[in-house]
């Protein structure tokens, strides 16, 4: 996508920035929505430090957002195995970070996510991948939580899915309330983790609440 211009003359040299070669275009129309925004703030989009920031802020957004071209299907291809263990699988501690959908600011924090095997169990690093699928969206921490519990039950046929999230908002901490130290706690129940008391207690304290 991202395409290379030779360098212009100004000045008698050739001028060059410190990341790259000047005039690269990643995203035309992306590009000049970021150079707009910068304009409405009152900045200067040609001055110095902000000539290349509409290309890399269209390159940081699309990564931020890279999930909406991923599923489940995507990462769970040729990772789930068979294996006759009944006993839970808990990991714990997946960071993550997402974007509000209210005001694109970032959110952030940690996912702990367990299974009960039916028959089928997932290669571990791709429930962290999972996680990443659905954070890197424009998203409410609710329907996070619930996209994750819901992907990992279609993908596995478990006898049960939790998943808790807990995270931090720049919305609140940095706008509005500006409550810094506040953390969001969500959780999403399936199968015997919504039934039985028991299983959902053994997750808990496996996660440490
Ligand atoms: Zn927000």
């Amino acid at each position: 996508m991202a395409r290379e211009h030779t360098s212009t003359a100004t000045n008698g040299h050739y001028a060059t920035s410190l990341d790259g070669a000047q005039g690269e275009v990643y995203d035309a129309e992306f590009e000049q929505l970021i150079t707009a925004m910068l304009r409405r703030l009152g900045e200067d989009p040609e001055r110095e430090g902000l000539k290349r920031t509409p290309l890399r802020v269209a390159k940081a957004m699309d990564f931020l957002t890279s999930g909406y071209s991923k599923s489940v299907e995507d990462v769970v291809r040729e990772a789930v195995f068979h294996e006759d263990g009944k006993e839970m699988v808990v990991v714990k501690d997946i960071e993550f970070y997402s974007l509000c959908e209210h005001h694109m600011l970032p959110f952030f924090g940690h996912a702990h996510v367990g299974y009960l095997p039916n028959g089928k169990v997932i290669g571990l690093s791709k429930i962290a991948r999972l996680v990443d699928v659905f954070a890197r969206r424009l998203q409410v921490q609710e329907r996070l939580t619930t996209q994750i519990a819901d992907g990992l039950v279609a993908a596995l046929d478990a006898h049960g899915v939790a998943v808790v999230l807990e995270a931090s908002h720049t919305c609140m901490m940095m706008r509005g309330v500006q409550k810094q130290k506040s953390s969001t706690i969500t959780s999403a129940m399936r199968g015997s983790f919504d039934t039985t008391a028991r299983t959902r207690a053994e997750f808990m304290a496996f996660i440490g609440r």
